[in-house]
């Protein structure tokens, strides 16, 4: 238990220092902190947490809402944590949105430390059916006296199922109409247009999958439970739902066994966390790679290439069929 607590705290030191230094490099200096700029002037000004939901409120809000994203882009947000300057945008914004679902552990004492007395605080997955997290390994529950759910009861990656992700959309829809009612139906309007993108994702997935019912996907962490389950899959995880400790040998070796016995033909990698792993089974089962998204986050790159919720999940659907091809 130590040994792992030190190898997550030594993973994380060099996390952060990688960090510490691309935002020197990128002249951004530690010491400044994000706010909203002049541009944000006259709109709903509203913070997200992470790349989905900063994604879905861009969908619904439009041009009406200015939106900075918490967890900076190219993280990997399952260990990411605030630090105080970072909260500070939440002081002049009107709006905090999150994932919730256990996503965003420190996004709960958010309404604690926010002196903020107006702000909006929307929790985007609190319609949303959630699955819970098989805990056949060392996963603690952790629940507090009033029976709140935390981190680690349920899977919070919702967004993966396209029709949860209308739900997290409706429900970011409500709040922007009760925020600014003045364009509730510009809210409305773009909410419909991206609900219909859902059905015809649902759609093109239905087809494309209903071939491989009961198959089995080999992915990076345990962030597809909600695709599978929408599409009757079953995903064989190479880390957990946290994405925060790499298997050791004797789960590789079951991993590549699994792999081989299933005849699977792709193991899917992750542009977030080192695909090292990935390959190495990869070689031993005799597959190839290929990436997959959990949308936990985007590079920089890929945001400002116009990569969003639609076309990244049209890139998995490609890449899941090449497990099975
Ligand atoms: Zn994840």
């Amino acid at each position: 238990m130590l040994q792992k607590r030190t190898r997550k705290l030594k993973k994380r030191l060099a996390r952060m220092l990688v960090l510490s230094m691309m935002a020197g490099i990128a002249g951004l200096g530690m010491g400044c902190r994000r706010g909203f700029g002049k541009e944000a002037q006259g709109k709903v000004k509203v913070v997200a947490s992470i790349y989905p939901v900063y994604d879905f409120v861009q969908k619904v809000g439009g041009d009406q809402v200015a939106v900075l994203m918490l967890v900076p882009s190219g993280t990997e947000p399952h260990t990411w944590e605030p630090s105080s300057r970072d909260m500070l945008v939440l002081e002049e914004a009107d709006m905090f949105v999150y994932n919730g679902a256990g996503m965003e552990a420190w996004a709960e004492d958010i309404t604690q430390s926010v002196q903020n007395k107006d702000l909006m605080i929307v929790e985007a997955s609190c319609e949303v059916e959630l699955l819970k997290i098989d805990h056949d390994e060392d996963h603690e529950e952790d629940h507090d006296e009033e029976g709140h759910h935390h981190h680690g009861e349920f899977d919070p990656h919702v967004w993966l199922s396209p029709e949860n992700a209308k739900i997290e959309m409706r429900t970011i829809m409500e709040a922007l109409k009760k925020a600014d009612p003045e364009h509730a139906e510009i809210y409305e309007k773009n909410f419909q247009a991206a609900s219909q993108e859902c059905d015809k994702l649902d759609a093109e997935y239905r087809a494309a999958l209903s071939p491989y019912e009961g198959k089995h996907i080999v992915v990076a962490h345990e962030a597809y439970g909600y695709l599978c389950h929408a599409y009757g899959l079953e995903q064989i995880g190479i880390e957990g739902v946290s994405a925060d400790q790499e298997p050791d040998a004797a789960r590789m070796r079951e991993i590549i066994d699994m792999a081989k016995e299933y005849g699977i033909k792709c193991i899917f990698f992750e542009e977030l966390v080192d695909p090292k792993v990935a390959k190495t089974i990869a070689d031993e089962a005799g597959c190839q790679t290929a990436a997959l998204s959990p949308l936990d986050g985007l590079t920089q790159e890929d945001i400002d290439s116009g990569r969003e919720y639609f076309s990244v999940m049209r890139d998995n659907l490609n890449s899941i069929l090449k497990a099975f091809a």
